[in-house]
This record gives C-alpha cells, sequence and structure tokens, in this order.
C-alpha cells in the first residue's frame, strides 16, 4: 500500500464515514442500538463490532498500522482479553515479555489457572530465552514494545521469525510506541493492541482499545469477542476517531520534547537513571534505532536518595501526578503505587521496578515549560 508512507493522511482520512447527505467534512455518528434485519447482509448490533462507526474505525486502525483489519474495543484491556481468550484454550502455553503493563501480567496470573492456560514470562527477549521457554502447547507469543515503565525495547523481527517457525501467533502492545512511532506488522507480527485511552485517544478523555490483524485473525478474534461484549458506544467511537485525525502532530511533537527532556535528566545530577530507548546510554538503543521512526513520548526515571520523592512530586507545577498517560498535558506517576500496584514486590523486583521509578508522559507543552518545572521540583525537594 502506497499510502503507508502518509501517516498524517491516513490519520484523517482513512476509514472515514462521508455525510452524503449534507456534504459535511466530519463524520456523521450513528448512535442506534436497532437496525432493520431484514435484507441483504449481516445484522448490525454494537456488541457486534459492526455498527457504521465501529466499522469506520477499525478501518483507520488497519490503514495506520498497516494491516488488513480493525477492531474497536472498550478498553485496552477489553481488546488484550478478547485477543487472549479467542486464541487460547485449556491446555494450550503463551511466551510473555516479563516487564509489561502491570494490568496485562495481573489478568496472566490472575486468570490463567482457572482456565487452565499455562504460561512462561521471560526476562530478556532473545533466542535462547524464547527457545528455552518454547513448549509443544505453546500457541502464542506476546510482547509489549517498548514496554510500560521500562521502556525495554524487544526485537520484533526475532519475535515473529520465531513464532512463524513454531506456528505460534504472535502479538505485540504497541500503546507505547504508536503507530506513528512503530509498525509492528512491517515486522511480521500477527497481532497489534493498543490501549486507545493513551495516545490514540490523546486527550485523556476516552477509554477504548483496538485490535489490528489480518481478516482471518480477525475472524477468529470476532467469533470470541462477540461473546465477551466488550464494544465501544458509537459516540466514544466518534470521539477517539476525531482524537486520531491528531495523532501524527501530537506524537511528533511529544517524540521531540521528550528526548530533549531524557537528555537533560540523563545529565542532572539528581537523577540516577534514566530510561529512555532514544537516548545512545539505553542498553537497547540500536534496536530501537531500527524498529522505531521516532522514541515516543514515555520515559521513565529515577532520582538520587537526595531528593524526597513525595516532595518532588508536590513541587510540579505543570506537570501533573496522573495515573494514565499519553495525553496533551504531561503527566507523571510512580509504578508502584499506580500502573504496577497489582504486582506483589517479589514480582516488581523482579521485572527491575523499583519504588523509587517515575513514569514520565510528555505531553504538548513547550520543552522549556516543562525542564523549568523539573529543575524546580528537584530544588525545593533537595533533603539538604
Ligand atoms: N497496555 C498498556 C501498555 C497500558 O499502559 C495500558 C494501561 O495503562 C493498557 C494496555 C490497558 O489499557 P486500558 O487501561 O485502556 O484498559
Amino acid at each position: 500500500m502506497k499510502e503507508k508512507q502518509y501517516p498524517n493522511y491516513l490519520c484523517v482520512h482513512a476509514g472515514q464515514l462521508k455525510d452524503t447527505i449534507y456534504g459535511g467534512a466530519t463524520a456523521p455518528i450513528y448512535t442506534s442500538t436497532a437496525y432493520d434485519y431484514r435484507g441483504e447482509g449481516t445484522n448490525l448490533y454494537p456488541r457486534y463490532f459492526n455498527t457504521p462507526n465501529q466499522v469506520a474505525l477499525g478501518k483507520k486502525m488497519a490503514a495506520i498500522e498497516h494491516t488488513e483489519a480493525g477492531m474497536i474495543f472498550g478498553s485496552g484491556m477489553a481488546a488484550i482479553s478478547a485477543v487472549f481468550l479467542a486464541f487460547l484454550k485449556t491446555g494450550d502455553h503463551i511466551i510473555l515479555q516479563r516487564a509489561i503493563y502491570g494490568g496485562t501480567s495481573h489478568f496472566v496470573t490472575a486468570e490463567f489457572e482457572k482456565l487452565g492456560i499455562e504460561f512462561t514470562m521471560i526476562e530478556h527477549v532473545n533466542e535462547e530465552s524464547l527457545q528455552a521457554a518454547l513448549k509443544s502447547s505453546t500457541k502464542m507469543v506476546y510482547m509489549e514494545t517498548p514496554s510500560n515503565p521500562l521502556l525495554e525495547v524487544t526485537d520484533m523481527s526475532l519475535v515473529s521469525a520465531f513464532a512463524k517457525a513454531n506456528s505460534l501467533t504472535s502479538v505485540i502492545d504497541n500503546t507505547f510506541a504508536s503507530p506513528i512511532n512503530q509498525n509492528p506488522a512491517d515486522f511480521g507480527i500477527d497481532i497489534i493492541i493498543h490501549s486507545a485511552t493513551k495516545y490514540l485517544g490523546g486527550h485523556s478523555d476516552i477509554c477504548a482499545g483496538t485490535v489490528s490483524c489480518s481478516h482471518e485473525h480477525m475472524d477468529q478474534l470476532w467469533k470470541t469477542a462477540k461473546n465477551y461484549g466488550g464494544s465501544l458506544s458509537d459516540q466514544t467511537v466518534y470521539l477517539l476517531e476525531r482524537s486520531i485525525k491528531t495523532l501524527g502532530l501530537r506524537v511528533k511533537r511529544q517524540s521531540k520534547t521528550a528526548k530533549k527532556i531524557a537528555k537533560f535528566l540523563e545529565n542532572h545530577t539528581d537523577i540516577k537513571r534514566v530510561n529512555y530507548p532514544g537516548l545512545k546510554s539505553h542498553p537497547q538503543y540500536q534496536l530501537a534505532k531500527k524498529q522505531m521512526k521516532a522514541y515516543g513520548g514515555m520515559m521513565s526515571f529515577e532520582l538520587t536518595q537526595d531528593i524526597d520523592q513525595t516532595k518532588f512530586l508536590e513541587e510540579l507545577e505543570v506537570i501533573f501526578p496522573a495515573l494514565s498517560l499519553a495525553g496533551v498535558e504531561s503527566t507523571i506517576l510512580a509504578p508502584t503505587t499506580t500502573s504496577h500496584s497489582l504486582l506483589t514486590p517479589e514480582e516488581r523486583k523482579e521485572q527491575g521496578i523499583s519504588d523509587r521509578l517515575l513514569r514520565f508522559s510528555v505531553g504538548i507543552e513547550e520543552a522549556s515549560i516543562l525542564i523549568a518545572d523539573l529543575k524546580n521540583a528537584m530544588k525545593k525537594s533537595r533533603k539538604n
């Protein structure tokens, strides 16, 4: 598809519903939950994921993720759980990267045992660790890159080659990168998931999820997803579609600003470490450079012991301590008490998530404003 080279064009126009009655520039919203069932074609119903707005946005998600099909869910977790439940059954085994979003790893540890699904979480994803985890019952390999909250980068070509060689379904949670910075399908990944609550929505006012994949995978996913019923209302589908129109502009700016801030933090004496894939000091910088177009607006960092962390968060005037991420406003959180609180202290330790880690989502504000805010908060929260 030649249009792949024009992500902003796709964000605006792909799958756009036309207002054929009045010629308006934006998509009409079809709010019906009851459609005439007589005549040709499939019956329309919101829980079947097939109303006009749902289908149109699915097409946009397919286009911007370079896949054949797309489907919209009521949350990122609704999308993730539907993928697990559609492609795994009792007796199957799945390989996952250990360092992933806390809600996903909690789903695995809390739900899989009841379902009789076995799992292996691997520390560092490479040929050896994948081979060591492989069983005759393995059906899926699930990764997140860059990962939440440590920004670990996983080699997508390696994962897709391993999956193909062993007839597994490969899945990537592409939330942190967004389709602007990374398209896993170009590396041979089968299923791409987003928490659309993040960059796709982008304004901290939508909870949604998406899946992009081939028609074949989508047929299988749909059969299960409609039973679990995790679809999104057409009003919110419309809002998400509108938000995606500016995705390219937002993510480009957020990535540029984040790189500047990561460099500033890396050189600051009050900072112990910075995790950002666009820094040369990142252990997988070369890999990130190979598979990402830019390095995104997410980073995490640790303050030195000289800084009172609680006070630091209190002293921030622009950057807002908040639970979610990827909005136009900069936000920050401590994963231990929020996104990864469902993990045990041992599980967090195994993943390398220290209690002093802060995850920072860079918004669209000027870099100088954000740097001044960080500098000021560090100065005011120094212990002596
Ligand atoms: N994947 C990642 C990387 C996330 O950060 C999150 C939420 O923070 C999710 C999935 C889950 O998405 P949602 O909260 O929309 O269900």
